[in-house]
């Protein structure tokens, strides 16, 4: 067994900021309810609830993954976001997909040019159809990445997030992830070992790629497993 359990070794990291506050309080709750203790022990759901001050590259991959499963489909995310962005490329896709002509939908939508490339569109958004996204398939990456992306931007900024009724889950799915690990490392630390070497050979198959293709790989990898494990 290593001296630092991993989460010592992550609240020793010098990039680390605590997670705390309010926001941290309702992710504890809702932790504790899912891990239903014990056997795991609460110093530790504690320590990792802390612990998300810090977030790695590959449980960003597994919120991003979990996170269509766990939407409520409540539609929240397109009507009330402060920026609903597409790229030009985006709203190409889009307009290919309902078969009408980039312009025209352009002008519909009143899309604004932001001069980067991007387009802010209104509110709520004009391809919500009770509740539910009519293009779905070509919905542009903001969508995708929500409520992931918003919900770690604005911990960074240190603000509780409460755009989407799934977010604090997602949080509390990766502190039932590191409860569990601390468990591990100190019941079977060869096979958290095991687990954490083939994590990082995979990790280093992907260190060439561009970040967001990256992104896109880990989090195919964690829905994959998502599904065999539910069929
Ligand atoms: S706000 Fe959250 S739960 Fe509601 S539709 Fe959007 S992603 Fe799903
Ligand atoms: S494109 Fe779809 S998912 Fe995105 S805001 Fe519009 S309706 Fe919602």
């Amino acid at each position: 067994m290593s001296e630092k359990s991993p989460l010592d070794r992550l609240l020793a990291r010098t990039d680390f900021k605590p997670f705390s506050g309010r926001h941290a309080f309702r992710v504890l709750e809702l932790s504790r309810k899912k891990l239903m203790m014990p056997p795991v022990r609460d110093d530790d759901v504690l320590k990792a609830v802390s612990s998300l001050g810090l977030i790695l590259e590959t449980e960003v991959a597994m919120i991003v993954a979990i996170q269509e499963t766990l939407c409520k489909r409540c539609g929240n995310c397109c009507s009330n976001r402060v920026h609903l962005r597409f790229r030009k490329e985006e709203l190409k896709g889009v307009a290919d997909y309902l078969h009408v002509e980039y312009k025209r939908l352009k002008d519909q939508l009143k899309a604004t040019p932001m001069g980067d490339g991007t387009f802010i569109i209104a509110q709520p958004c004009s391809f919500l159809r009770n509740s539910l996204c009519s293009v779905y398939p070509v919905r542009p990456g903001t969508c995708r990445g929500y409520p992931s992306t918003d919900l770690l931007t604005s911990m960074g900024r240190g603000a509780p997030f409460d755009g989407c009724p799934i977010a604090d889950d997602l949080l509390a799915e990766i502190v039932v992830k590191r409860a569990l690990e601390e468990q591990m490392w100190r019941d079977h630390p060869e096979e958290l070992k095991a687990m954490a070497e083939k994590r990082r050979v995979d990790l280093e198959k992907l260190a060439s790629l561009p970040e967001r293709e990256r992104m896109k790989l880990l989090t195919k990898g964690y829905a994959k497993n998502l599904q065999s494990n539910t069929r």
